[in-house]
């Protein structure tokens, strides 16, 4: 390819993790800063685009018939300083990564998403949030720093206090700002590797959402498992599991030698045997009713591992694969207080629909940050898995007008198919973000499957 004599790039088949809708690009495989550049400059007309490990939900890191930069090419520590906690890692490095660097040093990262395979530049690009986020926000709010390569091939260097303008359109901008190359993050001290799980089984929704909202605050994470299959008096009934990292005491009383031990299981990947599938409405029944079951109606203080408690779905590798080769898509959306009946409302319709969900979650969201285009914002937060199924577009498009009407959104990092003319009334400071990545990228290099789809550039 004319101007990159010096970067190895391969033409490859991307797809998100939903794998509903993949694209041939021309990745490279850029190892400096000075690669990055010459990749960004040799952008032809359908642009270039940052990719990390490729766990959106949907196109959001395709870029079809243009030039992907490949974010793990670049991974690894640049910096720590274990008095602040500051951590400098380029782009590509995993959560993943960081877990285990820096647990066995007392630190944990200070958001983690459901899976630990994601990259710095992916985190800062959905501005992720995990189960802390009611108290402390999303993964902009953790960065102090960070260099991101924009549309001339200027490598900048944005702060939350010198250039905010730019710094915050890049947290949440989805990579249409620029290529960021690495970031300062602060992360959190923890007292051990253990966390110190509270579960409570509900006999449904109206419990679940009473309980969080009564005692979230006493807890550093929580989130709900919703079984999407109960109806009528059960509908919602869920297993909500709050907690807190155990104090180096309380691992060392459970009888562990190492209280900052961390080593994960990888469990082999599922075999494609299913050609439509290892999921249906039978399968999912039977799953979500086995895991309701087995949860305690009440349990206190149980120590469970990092792995268990963050990122249990991690276990088994390419899991994406039991949808079978239609693929699957997650709905996410985030709804102020006054919407609770909306949350109540989708939930009914979701599980009176015959739609099999096993994977449905409920969080409350704390705050959101000063991001344009950042998801999160104060009050519920609904994320369910469902397979692709005649039918489905029409429920959610339904559903999607009564969101906005809420005025709430979907997770652009999650989409793959949402109306674009309900974007701007999702994302109000569209036209802010727009007009400050214009001037980041002025020849409008940055591109994605994700930002022609929603009109997003
Ligand atoms: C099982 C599972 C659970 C999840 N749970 C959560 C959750 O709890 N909370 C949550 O917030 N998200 C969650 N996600 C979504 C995931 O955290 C985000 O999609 C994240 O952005 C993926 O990171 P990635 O490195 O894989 O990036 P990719 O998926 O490769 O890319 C995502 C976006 O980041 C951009 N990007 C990547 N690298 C760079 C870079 N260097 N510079 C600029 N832009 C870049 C891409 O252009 C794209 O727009 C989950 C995903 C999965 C599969």
């Amino acid at each position: 390819m004319s101007g990159l004599d010096d970067v190895t790039v391969e033409r490859r088949l991307l797809e998100g993790w939903g794998r509903t809708a993949p694209t041939e690009a021309d990745v490279a495989l850029a190892t400096t800063d000075g690669e990055v550049r010459d990749v960004v400059l040799a952008a032809g007309p359908r642009g270039v685009l940052a990719r990390g490990l490729g766990r959106g939900y949907g196109d959001c890191a395709q870029n079809g018939g243009g030039l992907v930069l490949d974010g793990p090419s670049r991974s690894g520590l640049t910096s720590v300083d274990l008095a602040t906690g500051e951590v400098t890692a380029l782009a590509g490095t995993s959560i993943d990564q960081l877990i285990r660097w820096l647990v066995p040093l007392g630190l944990f990262v200070p958001v983690t998403p459901g899976t630990r395979q994601v990259t710095v530049g992916g985190a800062i690009a959905s501005d992720i949030h995990g189960k802390n986020h009611h108290v402390k926000g999303s993964w902009g709010n953790h960065v102090t720093s960070m260099r991101v390569v924009d549309g001339s091939g200027e490598v900048r260097h944005l702060t939350p206090q010198d250039t905010p303008a730019e710094f915050w359109a890049t947290v949440g901008g989805m990579g249409l700002t620029g290529a960021v190359v690495d970031a300062t993050v602060r992360m959190a001290p923890i007292g051990s590797s253990l966390v110190s799980v509270d579960t409570d089984r509900t006999k449904d929704l109206d419990e679940v959402m009473a309980l969080m909202v009564e005692g979230d605050a006493n807890y550093d994470y929580s989130v709900a498992w919703i079984d999407l299959i109960a109806r009528g008096r059960s509908m919602g009934r869920s297993i909500l599991q709050r907690g807190q990292f155990a104090t180096r005491e309380q691992a060392l009383a459970s009888g562990v030698d190492d209280p900052f031990a961390y080593s994960p299981h990888q469990l082999p990947s599922p075999p494609d045997l299913f050609p439509s599938g290892l999921l249906n409405k039978l399968t999912v029944r039977a799953f979500n009713e086995l895991w309701y079951r087995k949860a305690p109606v009440r349990r206190r203080d149980e120590l469970q591992s990092i792995e268990k408690f963050f990122h249990p779905l991690d276990m088994v590798d390419t899991w994406n694969r039991i949808y079978g080769p239609r693929g699957f898509l997650q709905w996410q959306y985030a709804v102020p207080d006054s919407a609770t009946d909306l949350v109540r409302h989708t939930v009914e319709r979701l599980s009176g629909s015959g739609m099999s969900s096993f994977l449905a979650v409920l969080k409350r969201f704390g705050p959101g940050n000063d991001a344009p285009m950042s998801f999160p914002t104060s009050g519920w937060t609904l994320a369910l898995d469902i397979p692709v199924l005649p039918g489905l577009a029409r429920l959610l498009d339904e559903l999607d007008e009564q969101v906005v009407a809420a005025g709430g959104r979907v997770y652009l990092a999650k989409d793959s198919r949402v109306r674009p003319e309900l974007v701007p009334a999702m994302y109000p400071r569209l036209a802010e973000w727009r007009r400050v990545r214009d001037k980041m990228d002025p020849e409008g290099r940055f591109r994605s499957d994700l930002s022609r789809r929603l009109d997003l550039v």
